[in-house]
C-alpha cells in the first residue's frame, strides 16, 4: 500500500501515452500542467481549480489551456516545415481551423492570435460558420477561409466579396450543380473566384468515420466529374481560377496506410488536372490527422498508429517526390485539422457528489439464534467464511447458482422478503471478497471478469455526459478519465461515472486502459465533505457543441487560463455557462410568466389558508434564486470543505498571501 508513488499513478492512469507531454503528475499527487506545454515551470490543475471555486466559480468548469493550443499550431506547423526543409519542398504549408470543431468565439479568436505567424486559416462548412470565418479573418494579414458545405447564391457572392477585404476565399465545389452557382455569381459581381474542387477519393479512412470517404461519400466530385468541371471552366476560359484541389476522407483516420493511399490518389489527380491546364496553387489534404485517445498508438478507433511527424513526412514527400517526375510546380499544402489541434487544449473538471456501493447499505447480517434459516441463506453464509485464495472460482460459481436459487424461491413465496434481501447482502459479500483475491492477478480468469462490475461502486458526478462529454455516449468515443488530486495514494476502489441526467445511458463505463477497454476505473475511496476532482481530459475537439440540453443541464462555465512567469497563470476569459433561466429559454419558457403562473397558484393556496405568507415568500425566494442559478448541483458543500482544507494550520503567514497567486487583473467575464 505505502510503496503506491505518483509514478504508479501516471502509470494506471496512462497519462504518458495520451497527454502529448502537456500533463503530468507533481509531487504533490496532483495533475499539473507540465513544462511543454507552459515553455517554464508547470503549473498546478488542483490548484487552479482550487482558485476558481474559491473566487466563486462553480464546478463543472471546462478548463481551456491557451498554451496547449499555442504548442499545438506550433507542432503542426512545425512538423510540416522540418519536412519541408528536409526534403526541398517549394511550397509552404498552412493549418487551417475547421470551425466546426470548436466555433466558440474565444477559442476561435485565440486560435487566430496564436496562429497568426504560421498562416492559420479558417474552414467554414455552413453559412453561419461562413460569416463567422470572414469576419475573423477580415483585415488579417494573409487571411484565408476554405468555404465548404452546401452553398446558395448568397454563400458564394458573400465569399467572393470577402476577397475585398483582403480575404483569400477558396470556394469549394464539393457538388456538380455548385460549379455553374459559382460562375453565376462570378458574372454576377464581376470578382474572379478561387475554385477548389473536392475529390471523391475512393481511398477510405479508416476507423469510425470511414464512410466519409469512398465512392459513397456524401461529398466531393468522382473522376468524370472533376474532368467535366474542368472542361468547362477550360470552355469559359477560367482554367486559370480553378486554384485548389481538396479531399477529406473523414475524421479520426486511424491508420497511416488510409492517409498514404488517399494521398497517392489525389496528388495524381492534382497532376492531372495540373497539367489539363489548371493553375493549382493549392492542396487541401482535408482534416483526419487522429487523435490517440487511449495512448496505444494503435489503429484503435480511439488511436492512431503513426506520430504527427510521420503524417508530415508521408505528406510532403508524397507530394514532391509525384510532383517532380512530372516537373509540375509545388503546391502550397493546407491540412484542415481540427481534432488534432484543439482536442487537447481543453479539461472538464468536476466533483463526485457520493458514491454507492449496493453491498454495503447495510452490515452483512448476524445469524438470528432464535430462528433457523433456510438452506440456501446457510450455504452462503458458509462460503462467506471459507472463500480463499484455493476455492474463489467454486465459490463464485456457487454464490451465483445461490442466489439464483434465493430469487427462485422468493417468486414462489418461500421466501420473503427479508430472507431475500440477506441472501443477496451475502451474496455481495461473497462477491467482493472474491475481488479483493483477484484484483491482483497478473490475469483474471474470464468468468470472473463480470465481478468487476459487480462490485463497482458508482461515482455521482457532478456534470451532464450529455451536455460535456456527448461523444462518450452517442459514439461509445473514450477519453481519459482520471482524479486531478491524491495520486500519491493507490487507488484502492473501482468505479464507474454517473452523471446528473436521469438518463440511464448518462454514464461513463469505458476506460481506456494498459491493454484493452476498461469498463471500471480505479479511484480513491469518497469522503462525504472532502473533494474529490475528477477531470475528462482531451474534451476541446467536438464535444462543446455537439452537447445538447439533456434534461435542461446548460453549457458549463468555461476558464481561459494562460502560462504566466510572474503569478504562475492568469486567467484570459472567464466565460459564463448557461443559467436555469437561459436554458428555460431555449424552450420557450419565459421567466414573468413563470413566476406569474407561481403567484397565482400561491395567491390561490393563501385564500385557502394553505401556505402562510412566510412560506410564500421563501417559495418565490427559491424560485427566483433557481431560476438566477446554475443548472448544475451547488457545490457550496465542496467549497467549504476545500476553504477548511486550504486555512491556515499555524502561524505561517496569512492564507492569502500564500494561496493568492494568481493574476486577476486581467480577469475579464464576459456573458456568451
Ligand atoms: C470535419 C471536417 C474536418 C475536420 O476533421 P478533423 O478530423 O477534425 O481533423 C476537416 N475538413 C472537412 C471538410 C470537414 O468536414
Amino acid at each position: 500500500m505505502s510503496s503506491w508513488s505518483t509514478r504508479d499513478s501516471a502509470e494506471l492512469y496512462g497519462i504518458e501515452g495520451w497527454s502529448n507531454g502537456y500533463f503530468g503528475i507533481n509531487e504533490d499527487g496532483n495533475v499539473e500542467l507540465s513544462q511543454t506545454a507552459t515553455g517554464a515551470n508547470p503549473l498546478d490543475l488542483k490548484r487552479v481549480v482550487d482558485d476558481l471555486v474559491r473566487r466563486g466559480l462553480p464546478l463543472p468548469l471546462l478548463i481551456r489551456f491557451t498554451d496547449i493550443l499555442r504548442r499545438q499550431v506550433q507542432a503542426i506547423h512545425g512538423a510540416f516545415s522540418t519536412k519541408i526543409d528536409e526534403y526541398g519542398y517549394k511550397g509552404i504549408y498552412r493549418p487551417i481551423m475547421p470551425i466546426k470543431v470548436n466555433q466558440q468565439r474565444h477559442v476561435v479568436e485565440e486560435l487566430l492570435d496564436v496562429g497568426a505567424s504560421v498562416g492559420l486559416g479558417l474552414e467554414a462548412g455552413s453559412k453561419p460558420e461562413l460569416l463567422v470565418a470572414l469576419a475573423l479573418m477580415g483585415g488579417r494579414k494573409d487571411g484565408l477561409v476554405v468555404c465548404n458545405g452546401y452553398k446558395d447564391q448568397a454563400y458564394i457572392e458573400t465569399a467572393l466579396l470577402a476577397q475585398r477585404v483582403g480575404v483569400t476565399s477558396l470556394i469549394i465545389v464539393d457538388r456538380f450543380s455548385e460549379l455553374k452557382m459559382i460562375l453565376e455569381a462570378a458574372e454576377h459581381t464581376g470578382l474572379p473566384p478561387n475554385i477548389g474542387l473536392r475529390a471523391k477519393l475512393a481511398t477510405r479512412g479508416s476507423g469510425r468515420w470511414a464512410e466519409s470517404g469512398g465512392d459513397r461519400s456524401k461529398f466531393g466530385l468522382s473522376a468524370e466529374e472533376l474532368v467535366l468541371a474542368t472542361e468547362v471552366l477550360e470552355e469559359r476560359g477560367m482554367l486559370d481560377r480553378l486554384t485548389c484541389l481538396h479531399y477529406h476522407i473523414g475524421s479520426q483516420v486511424t491508420a497511416i496506410r488510409a492517409v498514404k493511399e488517399a494521398l497517392s490518389e489525389a496528388v495524381r489527380i492534382f497532376a492531372d488536372l495540373y497539367q489539363m491546364g489548371a493553375k493549382l496553387e493549392y492542396l487541401d489534404i482535408g482534416g483526419g490527422l487522429a487523435v490517440d485517445y487511449d495512448g496505444s498508438k494503435t489503429n484503435f478507433h480511439a488511436s492512431r498508429n503513426y506520430s504527427l511527424e510521420e503524417y508530415a513526412s508521408d505528406v510532403v514527400w508524397q507530394v514532391s517526390s509525384t510532383l517532380n517526375e512530372l516537373d509540375i510546380p509545388h503546391p502550397r499544402i493546407l491540412s484542415e485539422s481540427g481534432r488534432a489541434l484543439v482536442a487537447h487544449h481543453s479539461v472538464l473538471v468536476f466533483n463526485v457528489l457520493e458514491t454507492n456501493r449496493p453491498e454495503e447499505i447495510q452490515p452483512i447480517p448476524e445469524r438470528d439464534p432464535t430462528q433457523d434459516e433456510h438452506a440456501i441463506i446457510e450455504d452462503l453464509r458458509e462460503i462467506t467464511q471459507i472463500v480463499s485464495r484455493k476455492n474463489y472460482t467454486e465459490a463464485y460459481h456457487d454464490a451465483i447458482s445461490l442466489k439464483e436459487d434465493a430469487l427462485s424461491l422468493f417468486r414462489h413465496g418461500i421466501l420473503d422478503i427479508k430472507d431475500r434481501a440477506k441472501a443477496e447482502r451475502l451474496y455481495w459479500e461473497i462477491c467482493r471478497k472474491i475481488w479483493k483475491i483477484v484484483r491482483d492477478m497478473e490475469y483474471v480468469p474470464e468468468d470472473l471478469e463480470p465481478l468487476e462490475r459487480l462490485v463497482a461502486e458508482t461515482y455521482y458526478c457532478n456534470f451532464s455526459l450529455f451536455q460535456s462529454v456527448p461523444d462518450s455516449w452517442a459514439v461509445k468515443a473514450l477519453f481519459p478519465v482520471m482524479p486531478i488530486h491524491r495520486l500519491k495514494h493507490r487507488p484502492t476502489r473501482r468505479g464507474v461515472l454517473a452523471d446528473l441526467t436521469c438518463d440511464s445511458d448518462g454514464k461513463i463505463d469505458q476506460f481506456i486502459g494498459l491493454h484493452d477497454v476498461k469498463e471500471t476505473l480505479e479511484l480513491h475511496p469518497f469522503k462525504k465533505g472532502e473533494p474529490y476532482f475528477l477531470a475528462v481530459f482531451l474534451v476541446g475537439a467536438y464535444q462543446e457543441i455537439l452537447g445538447d440540453l439533456h434534461n435542461l443541464f446548460g453549457d458549463v462555465n468555461a476558464v481561459h487560463i494562460e502560462h504566466d512567469p510572474i503569478n504562475g497563470y492568469s486567467v484570459r476569459h472567464v466565460v459564463e455557462g448557461d443559467t436555469v433561466r437561459d436554458v428555460l429559454g431555449y424552450v420557450s419558457y419565459d421567466q414573468r410568466t413563470l413566476l406569474e403562473r407561481l403567484r397565482r397558484a400561491i395567491e390561490h393556496a393563501l385564500s385557502e389558508g394553505k401556505i402562510t405568507f412566510e412560506q410564500s415568500a421563501a417559495l418565490v425566494r427559491h424560485f427566483e434564486r433557481g431560476l438566477s442559478g446554475y443548472t448544475y448541483l451547488d457545490s457550496q458543500a465542496d467549497v467549504a470543505a476545500l476553504l477548511r482544507s486550504l486555512a491556515p494550520k499555524s502561524n505561517s503567514g496569512p492564507a492569502e498571501t500564500r494561496n493568492h497567486s494568481a493574476n486577476t487583473e486581467v480577469y475579464e467575464v464576459v456573458p456568451k
